[in-house]
């Protein structure tokens, strides 16, 4: 029903009763976090928090609609629940301009569903590990569905997440490529792509011209100087393409964000949303992928919950290592691990610490061990338990020597 311009919410009694009594978090007010907070609020949702550590830039602007020149600079939690409490009547948002990480258990239970809208995994994975943490099975309510959207250029996906039932974002975290990276063969002797040019330019020419200095992403001269190297480099494989926007793109590693995209993703984000808080319909079981980038598809499947997942899984990750292997390259190992992605671990075994990333003190007293074979370290068939700051659980690895 529309009465001048005002969105009343819809007149369904039971419906308008769920929607009242459903409080939902938003994690992140960027491209998809404003696409949701206004979608959740003109669907009827009454009462919404948001979390959002970052403050509105020029760059946002083409795409974040809730915010203005004169915002730039400001809180984007803050300027976005402003903006559609103005907008929409009768709905209360609570903003909160910082970390996921600042908030405790108490803070998260007050709510009924989470829903994301993130371009990091490391906040992800973090809300995701937490809200499985917290299911307590004598306590109902402290089970909470997140709904996970996320767009990349063209492609995108939700999924609803039924932590501890479905499978969880940890156990699918091997679909999510990290940095695009080329072969070096490639880049050195049978370029194909602008993109293998540049590489080509930033990995291999930069330092031969510059030595020591590393290139800085920001500055205007270092950038221009890999975009003419590496328009060089095309020219003599007649390679068309490369542009200065694209050098930029390429050795920062930006995927171009779209208005679109977003609006898609945000949209179904915000039925299951819908469709869960009210009942109303079944909701997404449980992934859809969105595919826009090579005509246009989506695909909707079940993922699965996987065994080992350190997150919501029962089984330990257990793994067979060369005994001569040195702890150094165990980490190594765990940081590109794609299922695992580990950013700077600490190892113990029940009985010993291997490596601890901190206090100092301890960083300094287990340095040594860096370099010693594991086989020094552990025997086959321990467990090591792996803390990391990417994840609030830590990760249970049993290793057994190759014979
Ligand atoms: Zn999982």
């Amino acid at each position: 029903m529309q009465i001048d311009g005002i969105i009343t919410p819809l007149d369904d009694q039971q419906i308008q009763d769920a929607l009242e009594q459903c409080k939902v978090l938003v994690i992140g007010a960027g491209g998809l976090g404003c696409e949701i907070l206004k979608n959740l609020a003109l669907t009827g949702f009454k009462h919404l928090h948001v979390i959002d550590m970052d403050t509105i830039d020029i760059s946002n602007l083409n795409r974040q609609f809730l915010f203005r020149s004169k915002d730039i600079g400001k809180s984007k939690a803050l300027v976005a629940a402003e903006f559609v409490m103005q907008r929409v009547p009768g709905v209360t948002i609570e903003p909160y301009f910082g970390k996921i990480q600042d908030k405790d258990d108490d803070y998260y239970h007050q709510f009924q569903i989470v829903v994301c809208g993130l371009d990091s995994v490391e906040a992800r994975r973090w809300i995701n590990a937490k809200l499985v943490e917290m299911v307590d099975e004598e306590d109902p309510e402290s089970w909470k569905p997140l709904v996970d959207g996320g767009t990349e250029g063209f492609k995108g996906q939700a999924r609803v997440i039924l932590p501890t039932m479905t499978s969880c974002y940890e156990c699918s975290l091997d679909m999510f490529n990290q940095r695009t990276s080329y072969p070096i063969c490639t880049i050195a002797n049978t370029p194909r792509l602008p993109e293998h040019c540049i590489e080509w330019a930033s990995v291999l020419e930069w330092p031969k011209v510059w030595g020591d200095v590393q290139y800085d992403t920001d500055n205007p001269e270092h950038i221009q100087w890999l975009f003419e190297t590496a328009s060089k480099r095309g020219s003599e494989f007649n390679i068309t393409g490369i542009t200065y926007a694209l050098t930029q793109g390429v050795v920062k590693n930006i995927i171009p964000a779209i208005a679109s995209t977003n609006a898609v993703i945000a949209a179904a984000c915000c039925n299951e949303t819908f469709k869960i808080a009210t009942m109303a319909a079944p909701y997404l079981n449980n992934y859809m992928m969105y595919t826009g980038n090579d005509g246009v598809y989506t695909y909707t499947f079940e993922h699965q919950k996987k065994a080992e997942c350190p997150v919501c899984g029962s089984a330990s990750m257990s793994t067979t290592l060369d005994p001569s292997m040195t702890l150094t390259e165990l980490i190594d190992w765990l940081q590109e691990k794609p299922d695992v992605q580990l950013k700077k671990p600490s190892l113990r075994t029940a009985t010993q610490s291997l490596y601890m990333q901190a206090p100092p003190v301890l960083e300094q007293a287990t340095r040594a061990n860096l370099e010693k074979p594991l086989s020094s370290l552990i025997d086959s068939g321990d467990t090591i338990t792996i803390t990391d700051a990417a994840l609030p659980v830590s990760l249970q690895l049993r290793v057994t020597y190759a014979q």
